[in-house]
């Protein structure tokens, strides 16, 4: 047999090895010029009128992001239950609180329905999490904001690169929009994330506060006409400023965002076709015209005789890795006990959480490969359904 297929790889080139090594060369090993780079060419993608700050890790981007907004003891933060942990725990962070609200269950995204339904006079933010690379239907979401006059931050871990009618995520009318380049997202550094916003003032306190309260950050400090040992600290800080070791990589891994999108897409179609006669319900499409990042290919069991931990366990005995995208966060021993929940609480995310598998998505992979995944699953769900 074959050997293990990981259930993600990066897809790093020549030109992300020669500019690391350019980086490292140049004795600039934390935040500086390929930072700088960075953050400019993040800005032209997503939106020119925006500023863009790098920062360590999305998880650090949503708590600047909501410090910025001054969120704090006695305020509520909207999350959908159906997502990564980092989305709610920032809110801790700052002693708010956060409160779930369940998804839509067949995108698996958190609409203004549901954002409807919780809201209190303690709400303070909204927070849309764009599942697996599928924008959530962002004009109703907005429009709720605006008419409760409370804040939008888009989690935008998976949505590099997705649109939302026609425009990219990240240049919508929100308040933030938080990216992540955690190695297994589809413009991976290792780690990192990206701030955007298009308000000068919450983009001037994220600068602060990302890098220990000081009113400038490193690169200006070597740069700048001040003398270049003075700087003044103004808060608290956090120190979640971006090496130009990862910036490196993902000046080139941005440069192919599209062209690895690309190749995702026929994947996604090749494994759409090849799994239509299966018993699954494949993932949601984006709306015609509309892009889908697609970071992850995740499938919903539909007969009930197949038991989704079983089935992942078979597919890693057949050599292939899967996984499972999320544990919906209401379910999480933290996270219930705090806010006492039952699993019924949400039902849309429930049932899809139970029915759930990602399959492999991602551009190292070859033909081969994903017809090993086909076969694998046809195996299992034929083993299995009996
Ligand atoms: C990965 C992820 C994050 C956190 O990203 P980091 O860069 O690892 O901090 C946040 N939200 C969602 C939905 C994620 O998948």
């Amino acid at each position: 047999m074959s050997t293990f297929l990981p259930f993600a790889l990066p897809d790093i080139g020549d030109e992300e090895i020669d500019e690391v090594v350019s980086a490292l060369r140049s004795g600039w090993l934390t935040t500086g010029p390929k930072t700088r780079q960075f953050e400019a060419d993040f800005k032209a993608f997503v939106d020119p009128s925006a500023e863009a700050l790098a920062v360590n890790s999305a998880t650090a981007g949503l708590h600047l992001a909501l410090e910025a907004l001054g969120v704090g003891p006695g305020d509520e933060v909207l999350v959908p239950t159906y997502t990564f942990t980092a989305s709610g725990e920032v809110v801790r962070y700052l002693g708010a609180d956060v409160k779930f609200v369940d998804v839509d269950r067949r995108t698996f995204n958190v609409t203004a329905a549901d954002f409807e339904k919780a809201l209190s006079p303690r709400t303070k933010v909204l927070m849309p999490v764009h599942f697996a690379g599928l924008a959530c239907d962002m004009d109703p979401i907005l429009a709720l904001a605006r008419k409760h006059g409370l804040k939008v931050v888009e989690d935008a871990a998976h949505t590099l690169p997705t649109t939302y009618k026609s425009k990219p995520i990240g240049s919508l009318d929100s308040d933030f929009t938080i990216f992540s380049f955690y190695a297994t997202k589809t413009v991976p550094t290792g780690e990192g994330g990206m701030i955007v916003t298009r308000n000068p003032e919450l983009a001037k306190r994220c600068k602060v506060m990302r890098l220990h309260g000081i009113n400038r950050d490193a690169f200006d400090r070597y740069t700048s006409k001040a003398p270049a040992w003075y700087y003044e600290v103004v808060a608290p800080g956090f120190k979640y400023n971006m090496t130009d070791v990862a910036s490196s990589i993902g000046i080139h891994q941005l440069r192919k965002a599209h062209a690895l999108r690309d190749k995702r897409q026929r994947m996604v179609e090749a494994y759409d076709e090849a799994l239509a006669h299966l018993p699954l319900e494949l993932p949601p499409r984006a709306p015609a015209g509309d892009l889908h990042a697609h970071h992850l290919y995740v499938v919903r069991l539909t007969d009930s005789r197949h038991d989704r931990g079983k089935v992942i366990e078979a597919m890693a005995e057949e050599g292939v890795g899967c996984s499972v995208h999320f544990i919906p966060c209401h379910t999480q021993p933290y996270w219930r006990e705090r806010y006492g929940h039952k699993p019924s609480d949400f039902p849309n995310a429930m049932a899809n959480f139970e029915r759930a598998v990602s399959l492999p998505l991602y551009t190292k992979m070859t033909t081969t490969d994903q017809q090993r995944v086909v076969e694998a699953l046809t195996k299992v769900l034929h083993r299995l359904g009996h």
